[in-house]
């Protein structure tokens, strides 16, 4: 499997790894992404969507919304609710076992909802979102990404971030199994400048990389 997500959506956003707005886009699977606007899950959390408009920014920021798209506080709470189901999900699949089977029927109740449709545009896979209720649609893709993800459709191997306060997620296809961070621009770079730090200070190195 090639490309940001197991259900097959558009690329890693063109704005890079790091939006304007702060969001870490630096993860290849959609769904992760998702996770990863709550940070420092595992230190003092980062609210990343912590209004209606950063939840449309989050979502504008990986080509699933539009300025026009309607946002609330419920759609919020709900989206919430989402990805800290994907994060529980996959933190359990990472660790060797199986979601709970409330997580799993949210998921599913997520995907039931799917309304989006897959469309190639210049040689471009892209989601096109229906009219109504066009922010929960989006928030379906993103589930529906996760169910792929975490069910195994994609090829690799789902783990935890190994960067001491994250607690991202990401999806391991390198050769060896060998990746330990969500994101090298974030966390691995974060490791790695710790490292050489205690290296420097002549303290004992790898402490923070778990
Ligand atoms: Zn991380």
């Amino acid at each position: 499997m090639t490309g940001s997500s197991a259900v097959g959506s558009a690329p890693t956003p063109a704005s890079g790894r790091r939006s304007s707005e702060g969001f870490r886009l630096g993860n290849e699977i959609l769904a992760f992404r998702f996770v990863a606007t709550l940070g420092e899950r595992r230190a003092d959390p980062v609210e990343r969507i912590g209004t209606p408009e950063q939840l449309r920014a989050w979502l504008i920021a990986n080509e699933l919304g539009s300025a026009d798209m309607p946002a609330s506080e419920s759609l919020l709470r709900d989206a919430r609710a989402l990805r800290e189901a994907i994060h529980r999900a996959g933190t359990a699949i990472a660790s060797g076992g199986v979601p709970d089977p409330a997580d799993e029927e949210l998921l599913n109740r997520w995907t039931a909802r799917h309304r989006a449709r897959l469309v190639l545009t210049g040689g471009r896979a892209r989601w096109h979102l229906p009219e109504t209720d066009s922010a929960r649609a989006a928030l379906a893709v993103v589930a529906l990404d996760a169910v792929a993800t975490l069910g195994g459709h994609g090829d690799g191997v789902i783990k935890r971030c190994e960067q001491h306060t994250c607690g991202g997620l990401f999806v391991d296809t390198s050769r060896g199994r060998r990746r330990r961070w969500c994101s090298m621009a974030t966390c691995g770079n974060k490791v790695k400048k710790a490292n050489l730090k205690a290296a420097r200070d002549g303290t004992e190195p790898g402490l923070t990389d778990g």
